[in-house]
């Protein structure tokens, strides 16, 4: 077993240096890793936080092989990764969680759904098709009735690749690209899920979190724990992201994202294999964060405690519309009066309308509170250009 507190230098890469890897390289430096990131930004938010910055495309099969080769062990922090690199590199005995195989099921939404009902895990009525032509075939055939979802199977993130079919006319302009059609859920509430497990099989899951989007970018802009939710369906929820943990055996964190509806059944939307938007307050609410947790399942160390100690609000700072350009945080030093408010800024040097530029998370004695101070945090900062 690899002895990562010694002198000897083991070497920690990361595919991907956006914002999720920047709060890894928090934990990283606390117990003192050698790390590694890969990212094709000479600016990527990770580029002072890591040993060693290699600029370079994680999606080229040399490149990831290159930059693999001179690590011990790798991990991600974006799944658009070349998992061919990284199942050859598994291969040559480099430890790689999330396992490889497990991010190719996931990159895809229609494997990714096929894994769903092929183990019975609960989710939206679908059906996959190739192309087109097909999807025209498979509506008439499966008698879906408006509106439903259609979904790219790859190349979509933050709502993009996604769209609601209102009327037939609709269909004419999504692109002729593989994918799938599910059943439109009636969301009564949207809540996520991160839970982590490491190579002995440990398992441990971080309370549910409740999210509210922004209603045009689609992109999350409140997440709330705890979720306004009864604890049988929270229970529920957490039984349901636990067993699809377990079936994917997978190493490191999983986030899963769900749907209850109004009739009270729970689906599962899509999930990730890595650390996530909706568990950033877990950095401040809980006793051990969700970026800790992935550093500990993926090395093979005891699973910290995911209990929550406060209340939490967690607000997306986003690009303001109308705005792109060198980034000024307006109203920070103001925002910063607010007790119990902690801001997270990525380092982006540049903003544009809806670019995800920092977090804050704000806890309080009760979520009620914490809910005020977010709508007054969200209304002080504002990310605009120069
Ligand atoms: P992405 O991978 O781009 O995040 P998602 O599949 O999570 O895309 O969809 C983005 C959002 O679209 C979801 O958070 C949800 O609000 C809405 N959505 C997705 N699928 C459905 C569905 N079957 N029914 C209703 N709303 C949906």
């Amino acid at each position: 077993m690899l002895n990562y507190f010694s002198s000897t230098e083991i070497k920690t890469g990361i595919l991907g240096g956006g914002q999720l890897g920047k709060m890894l390289l928090d934990v990283a430096r606390r117990y003192d890793l050698f790390t590694r990131v890969l990212d094709p930004s000479a600016d990527a938010p990770c580029k002072f936080g890591c040993k060693e910055f290699v600029q370079g495309s994680f999606n080229d099969y040399d490149t990831v092989m290159a930059f693999g080769r001179d690590c011990d062990i790798l991990t991600i922090e974006i799944e658009s990764v070349n998992t061919q690199a990284l199942k050859d590199l598994e291969k040559q005995g480099k430890k790689v969680f999330p396992q490889p195989a497990i991010v190719e099921l996931i990159q895809n939404k229609v494997t990714q759904k096929q894994f769903y009902t092929d183990h019975q895990l609960p989710t939206a009525p679908w059906f996959g098709f190739r192309n087109k032509a097909e999807m025209m075939k498979l509506i008439n055939k499966h008698s879906f009735h408006l509106p439903f979802v259609w979904k790219a199977a790859t190349g979509g993130y933050d709502g993009r690749g996604v769209s609601v079919i209102r009327n037939m006319n609709d269909l004419e302009k999504l692109p002729d690209v593989p994918g799938l059609i599910e059943e439109l859920a009636s969301i009564e509430h949207e809540v996520a899920l991160v839970a982590a497990r490491n190579e002995q099989g440990e398992i441990r899951a971080f309370p549910p979190v409740e999210m509210s989007f922004h209603p045009e970018a689609n992109l999350v802009e409140y997440v709330y724990c705890p979720a306004s939710l009864s604890e049988v369906k929270l229970s529920e929820a957490s039984n349901i992201a636990l067993s699809l943990v377990d079936r994917l055996g997978i190493v490191g964190v999983l986030a899963v994202e769900m749907f209850v509806n109004h009739d009270g059944q729970i689906w599962i939307n899509e999930c990730a294999p890595r650390v996530h938007n909706s568990g950033h307050l877990t950095i401040e609410a809980c006793i051990t964060s969700q970026f800790e947790q992935h550093l500990r399942a993926i090395l093979g160390l005891p699973l910290g405690s995911p209990e929550q100690i406060r209340p939490a609000v967690m607000v997306n700072l986003t690009g303001e519309e109308g705005f792109s350009g060198p980034v000024v945080y307006e109203g920070a030093e103001k925002m910063l009066e607010t007790q119990g408010a902690y801001m997270h800024l990525y380092g982006k040097t540049e903003t544009r309308p809806h670019r995800k530029m920092g977090h804050v998370t704000i806890t309080a004695d009760t979520l009620d509170q914490a809910r005020e101070n977010a709508m007054k945090v969200k209304e002080i900062l504002k990310v605009k250009s120069e």
